[in-house]
């Protein structure tokens, strides 16, 4: 805040997106006790006025939280500035500002020096709302002010190359400046089956040869169903779910009429031991028979392995233990491409599903035994795999062509190109949070104000 003051700018809106940055306002704060002269709790007001906070998930480890002691030695040199006692600071990152041996929470702060609060999916949302309730005491948890933008993907980013040329015939001229509409989305079934399905292939035999580049892999087979599965190796995305039952899986996978092959890429946070033996265990079933030529694990994650995987994968496997996916993005990025999601109806999948858009494992039943949720997903992912993925892609006609599987790649691209794009969530943040913040009015929607 004081880099941008020396330079002249003076922000409309501040967007702290996580709590990380929710120092900043309180430097706004300062200057408004300073200069304004404002009482404390009038400068919290006015400086939460312009800021919009997006909380980005629910996994605890993701909401950092200092000793009380810790934070007070580094807020005191600003409490000092503002005249006041750092207590008042103090309480501002914590649930109960009474009780002292409270960590400090970088979340709870963003709440309170913000005015407009969103999550990054409906589900996402309410699971938020109910997180955080304690900040509204006097409010019920579906009464508490966060709502949900959804998050998009960059079109420019992540279309391959040869998919943008075929969806520009169609699409609007400027589409990729455009946010499109659902009906300019629509119009994307006049693709042409059989030139669609070999754009498809091709990206799918660059991505093959790319693998088996990186990892030596020579067996790939260049016509078999190949799911891919990259990200974070968090635990609660359950990488390894798939590997519940291996005598099923080595079965399915050894099936030489329906091939099926398993890709798998993605890091561990340094600090995450348990998703570190995650990817470890499938590393080492990778190497193994039956499973070796058949599941391959892709060294050194980057956005460019990812952006070849969601082109060219025909499924993209994702495994949430629901509600615990605040939004997920790869999906997006691989539905964009024409691949076909499978996963469980967590994060933006909760809400983007629509039952012929791709494949939903489980259910929305809330569980609280996190073994029998395993069971269960892993028992519904393996049902899906055999009685609607396997049948739709293997089922061909006489030209060739999977033509079921291809009406589902094409309501995937329709449904879901447009509204889980970056275009689409812009366009949202502006209208909902930029700029009614830009429009200065103190709100009883700030905690505890
Ligand atoms: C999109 C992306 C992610 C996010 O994946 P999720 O499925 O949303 O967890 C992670 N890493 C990279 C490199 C990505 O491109």
């Amino acid at each position: 805040m004081r880099a941008l003051q020396a330079v002249g700018v003076t922000p409309a809106v501040v967007h702290l997106n996580e709590g990380h940055c929710a120092f900043a306002p309180l430097e706004d704060l300062r200057r408004r006790m300073v200069e304004d002269h404002l009482s404390f709790s009038a400068a919290r007001a006015a400086a939460a006025a312009a800021v919009v906070f997006t909380t980005h998930t629910s996994v605890p480890a993701g909401h950092d939280r200092f000793p009380a002691a810790m934070a007070a030695a580094h807020l005191q040199p600003l409490a000092a500035s503002a005249g006041i006692d750092v207590a008042n600071l103090l309480a501002l990152g914590k649930t109960n500002p009474a009780d002292p041996d409270e960590a400090f929470c970088m979340t709870a702060l963003a709440f309170r020096m913000s005015r407009f609060h969103n999550a990054v999916s409906a589900l996402h949302g309410k699971v938020t709302r109910s997180m955080w309730s304690a900040l509204w005491p006097d409010r019920s948890p579906d009464q508490v002010p966060i709502g949900h933008i959804t998050n998009g993907v960059h079109p420019g980013t992540w279309l391959a190359p040869s998919l943008r040329k075929l969806y520009s015939r169609i699409l609007p001229q400027n589409w990729e400046q455009q946010p499109g509409t659902a009906a300019d989305w629509q119009a994307l079934t006049l693709l042409d089956d059989r030139e669609l399905w070999q754009t498809h292939c091709s990206l799918r035999h660059r991505l093959l040869h790319d693998v088996a580049r990186r990892s030596g892999c020579q067996n790939l087979d260049p016509h078999a169903l190949t799911v891919g599965f990259a990200r974070r190796f968090a635990t609660y995305k359950r990488a390894d779910l798939i590997f519940r039952d291996l005598d099923l899986l080595s079965r399915l996978l050894q099936d030489s009429t329906r091939p099926i092959q398993l890709l798998f890429a993605g890091k561990a946070h340094p600090a995450d031991e348990q998703g570190k033996l995650i990817l470890q265990h499938i590393w080492q079933l990778a190497a193994q028979p039956p499973f070796r030529g058949r599941v391959v694990v892709l060294p050194d994650y980057s956005i460019d392995l990812a952006r070849r995987l969601v082109q060219g994968v025909d499924v993209w496997l994702n495994t949430p233990r629901r509600p615990q996916e605040a939004s997920g993005t790869s999906g997006q990025k691989a539905a964009l491409n024409g691949a076909l999601n499978w996963s469980t109806l967590d994060g933006w999948w909760a809400e983007a599903w629509n039952g012929s858009n791709g494949f939903a494992i489980g259910d929305t039943t809330d569980c609280t035994d996190p073994e029998i949720q395993d069971q269960h997903d892993a028992l519904s992912l393996y049902q899906v795999l055999q009685q609607q993925i396997l049948p739709r892609f293997y089922e061909r006609d006489p030209g060739g062509l999977p033509v079921s599987w291809l009406q589902m790649m094409k309501n995937s691209i329709t449904s879901l190109g447009w509204q889980y794009s970056s275009h689409r969530m812009v366009q949202d943040y502006a209208a909902l949070a930029w700029r009614p913040a830009t429009k200065f009015q103190a709100s009883s929607v700030v905690p505890g104000s």
